[in-house]
């Protein structure tokens, strides 16, 4: 008899609603596809080019574990124009494989059994795998009646004795939601009087609307820097989710463990996908600007739509998701969906992927071309005036 694999973790962790989802998706021939979680655009041309070279020069072997340092200082100098936040590219920061590695392993370096992490939910649905595999307690905040936000009396009624992490994740996947200097600056205070650490994931930071520029840090905030554990990268922002290239920056303290776990996992993240992010953070970066403004023009679209339907949602003001609202037809979100999927040939992504307290909607992507966003929107339409 083959002895069992892992049963108290691993063969009781679910895949993903949105991949189970998305097989269903594969198998309806013309739908049109708003469940996407990535940019429709190609890699930026001088960021494919410098990954390009960087094989033709034979940078193809090992980087060192923390990274390319050169890459690691494009980092560090980033985060000092756009934030003012001085990271040191030696000690300081650890380039990973994506936003996914980075998120699993801060949570492996903080986590033990039975530690408390808070994460606001609807969320990014990485959160609870890795949080799982860390035997962690997960503790979901509900913020669909805050505007997806966690507010600072949610902050403040969630926390124990045991709570080690708070996630942040604004802008929000899958709201869109982001929050405000002064908002960050209450939920700082309440974090810094329980000496807990966050876990801000700024995956789409650059991706916001209505004149932003970019989203804040909380780590920019007095007395939070040695306590944030920032998590970003190239995927979202420069159109780069197959490149693999994500970072940690946080303290000294930190960095010098998570690099132990980041060691044994993946040594590190391919040579030339690292060459390559250092263009798309530098010369490359105005091409992110531009896509936040074609992104923005999709979001209009998309929210004017919605408003014509007359379907309830919140305005996002950052990443490319918009999490509709669909309480008001008495379904769960996977029965929504699939209604939609099969009857109307539109595919989104049930809220409950993104944990409990997403089963009341359902995510809209805007990663894609405006005319097929005008078409989804005649198809939501069909499909909500037949539920009514
Ligand atoms: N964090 C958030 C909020 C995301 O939405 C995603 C991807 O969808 C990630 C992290 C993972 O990013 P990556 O593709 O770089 O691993």
């Amino acid at each position: 008899m083959v002895k069992p694999l892992n049963q108290n973790v691993v063969t009781n962790l679910q895949r993903t609603g949105i991949r189970r989802f998305n097989e269903l998706v594969a198998k309806v021939p013309g739908a049109i596809k708003l469940t996407v979680g990535e940019i429709d655009l190609p890699t930026p041309p001088n960021t494919k080019l410098r990954g390009i070279n960087a094989i033709t020069e034979n940078v193809t072997k090992y980087t060192p574990n923390a990274g390319d340092l050169e890459l690691r200082s494009a980092i560090s100098e980033y985060l000092e124009q756009h934030y003012q936040l001085n990271y040191s590219a030696k000690n300081e920061i650890i380039v990973t494989v994506g936003g996914s590695e980075a998120i699993d392993t801060i949570f492996r370096t903080l986590l033990e059994p039975n530690d408390e992490i808070i994460i606001p939910a609807p969320c990014f649905p990485g959160y609870l795998g890795s949080g799982i595999l860390t035997q962690s307690n997960i503790v979901l905040v509900d913020t669909c009646s805050s505007e997806f936000k966690l507010t600072p009396q949610q902050l403040e009624d969630a926390i124990t004795p045991s709570t080690k992490l708070v996630v942040l994740n604004y802008p929000n996947n899958p709201t869109g939601s982001i929050l405000t200097v002064s908002e960050l600056e209450k939920l700082a205070e309440i974090i810094i009087k329980h000496d807990l650490y966050v876990l801000t994931d700024e995956m789409y930071a650059t991706l916001v609307y209505d004149d932003i520029g970019i989203a804040p840090s909380i780590a920019s905030i007095q007395g939070m820097k040695e306590r944030t554990i920032i998590v970003n990268g190239v995927s979202k922002s420069s159109s780069m989710t197959g490149w693999r290239v994500g970072y940690i920056a946080t303290s000294e303290k930190i960095v010098e463990q998570a690099l132990k776990v980041h060691q044994y996992a993946v040594a590190s993240p391919a040579s030339m996908a690292q060459k390559a992010a250092i263009t798309a953070l530098t010369t490359d970066f105005p091409e992110t600007q531009k896509m936040a403004l074609l992104f923005e023009r999709r979001r209009d679209i998309l929210v004017n739509s919605l408003n014509e339907i007359g379907l309830k949602f919140n305005r996002p003001v950052g990443a490319f998701y918009c999490f509709l609202d669909i309480s008001e037809f008495g379904m769960d979100s996977w029965s929504f969906a699939e209604k939609m999927l099969y009857d109307y040939k539109l595919a989104v992504v049930p809220g409950s992927s993104f944990s409990k307290y997403g089963d009341n909607f359902v995510r809209l992507s805007f990663a894609v071309d405006e005319q097929i966003i005008v078409e989804a929107m005649k198809r939501l339409s069909a499909g909500v005036a037949s539920l009514r």
